[in-house]
């Protein structure tokens, strides 16, 4: 039987990184042993789902990769199967119809809180027999409810934390359907799992207490029981549940910030899963490498250093093609370039990969390149290096660029030149030259290579750069 492992959000925002790990896991576990990854949308809360959270789930799942192996099911669309289930549960006697009202039920919680016992359902409609309940059900408003076995157990192997074994005295008759009709969670995801054939189920250790309670449905309803691996949670650096305030926004959010898919995922799969000390994995490694079973159990710590580091890494070995995309993004957000020239474009990104952390660094170090006029020069920059003293420096460099011939545009004449400047002018070393030229021509005083900067720029620009720098100069 092909393996089949499914990612199961619920739209009621957007996909978090605790999430996206949970999708990373679930894809890992399936290509690695050659599966397939389905994806639900769990949207039957119909009150906190929206169109807008599936839209941010499925572009977050898209961006990192993490696409589904089938078109999306919806959870909301299954609900004539899962009031099925339950209409087989009751005539087999495995569930039942309860009538009891909000009031008799606070009661009862009540009574339990004085007597400091669990609390749970007293099994008070178990009295009627079937056919009263069903008479009843003509008039009355019923929930459904499991049927617990009062003795015995559920044990499990989990995948992750070992043998679980949970006492059906501590579980309580699970209401499976509401008395508005609609099925609850733990029916639903039963159901669902069942008709879309999972056989692993990757998820949060958040959910460990309803496992047992969906493997009594899975053996009661006569269906297979997948696999189950609970995942620790993230915590944030100061050891609290992860949260916003620690950073756990929008996996899309970490593109903005100008983040690699590549760095996230490899960010993520660290998390809680190791190899050695190996650090750095590429996709198909994870693929080959990665082992649901070899997932540690304790919590595990998010630190937005560590993805800087991989962010920086992946960024120096990408080719400037992979990244051509990425830049036009983040241009775009800063509102620098629309319509880029493709040659310019690549060449940028090959100057400045080895230099930025993030897309969103190498968009703002790109800035020069994009825009018409450099001015308002970087005003710390420009103060100390565009000097009364240099002007006559800069402006001897001008003329002498524009007698340059265009074959001679490159970087070793340039340097040459400027080499011959620096001495004919007594500067002490080129960088008293380079750096007036670099807030000139970039505005800043950081810059690649200012003779790549040249080449790149073109005579035209350059020159035309140079001349409104000289009339800027007091
Ligand atoms: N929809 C549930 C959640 O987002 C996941 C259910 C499951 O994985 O079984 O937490």
């Amino acid at each position: 039987m092909i393996m089949r492992t499914r990612f199961a959000p619920s739209p009621t925002g957007f996909l978090h990184i605790g999430g996206a790990r949970t999708a990373l896991f679930c894809y890992l576990h399936a290509r690695h042993h050659g599966g397939l990854l389905a994806l639900r949308i769990e949207d039957t809360d119909i009150e906190r789902s929206s169109q807008e959270a599936v839209a941010a789930i499925l572009a977050g799942l898209e961006w990192l990769g993490l696409t589904p192996d089938e078109p999306p099911v919806w959870q909301s669309a299954n609900v004539a199967h899962h009031l099925a289930a339950a209409e087989q549960l009751l005539e087999a006697g495995k569930a039942y119809r309860c009538f009891c009202s909000r009031e008799r039920l606070d009661a009862l919680r009540e009574q339990q809180r004085q007597d400091q016992t669990k609390p749970r359902y007293d099994g008070h409609c178990l009295q009627l027999s079937a056919d009263e309940a069903k008479a009843m059900a003509t008039s009355h408003p019923y929930v459904i409810r499991f049927k617990t076995p009062s003795e015995g157990e559920i044990v499990w192997e989990d995948w992750i934390q070992g043998d679980i074994c949970i006492q059906n005295s501590e579980l309580d008759d699970l209401v499976l359907v509401r008395s508005d009709g609609t099925p609850t969670y733990n029916l639903a995801v039963v159901v669902d799992d069942h008709h879309m054939n999972i056989t692993h189920i990757i998820r949060g250790e958040d959910h460990i207490s309803n496992t047992p309670r969906q493997i009594h449905l899975f053996q009661a309803l006569g269906w297979e029981v997948p696999h189950y691996a609970h995942m620790p949670l993230l915590h944030g650096p100061d050891g609290a549940k992860l949260s916003k305030r620690h950073g756990a926004v929008s996996v899309l959010q970490y593109r903005e910030e100008g983040f690699l898919p590549e760095a996230v995922n490899n960010y993520l799969v660290r998390l809680g899963w190791s190899h050695g000390d190996q650090e750095i994995f590429s996709q198909q490694e994870m693929i080959d490498l990665f082992d649901v079973r070899q997932v540690g159990r304790s919590a595990t710590i998010f630190n937005v250093s560590k993805l800087l580091w991989l962010n920086g890494h992946y960024l120096r070995q990408a080719t400037p093609e992979r990244l051509a995309p990425e830049l036009l993004y983040q241009l775009q957000r800063l509102g620098l370039a629309s319509d880029p020239d493709p040659d310019g474009l690549l060449t940028l990104i090959a100057l400045l990969q080895p230099r930025c952390k993030t897309m969103v660094e190498m968009a703002q170090a790109s800035r020069f390149y994009w825009v018409n006029s450099v001015q308002p020069y970087h005003e710390a920059a420009a103060n100390k290096h565009l000097t009364a003293a240099i002007r006559p420096v800069l402006a001897d460099l001008t003329e002498q660029l524009a007698q340059l011939p265009s074959s001679a545009w490159q970087t070793d004449p340039l340097e040459q030149l400027l080499r011959t400047i620096t001495s004919s002018h007594g500067l002490k070393g080129m960088g008293q030259l380079a750096q007036p030229l670099r807030v000139a021509l970039t505005g800043s005083d950081t810059s690649p290579s200012i003779f790549e900067v040249m080449v790149l720029l073109g005579r035209d620009r350059t020159l035309d750069r140079l001349q409104r720098c000289l009339e800027w100069i007091p």
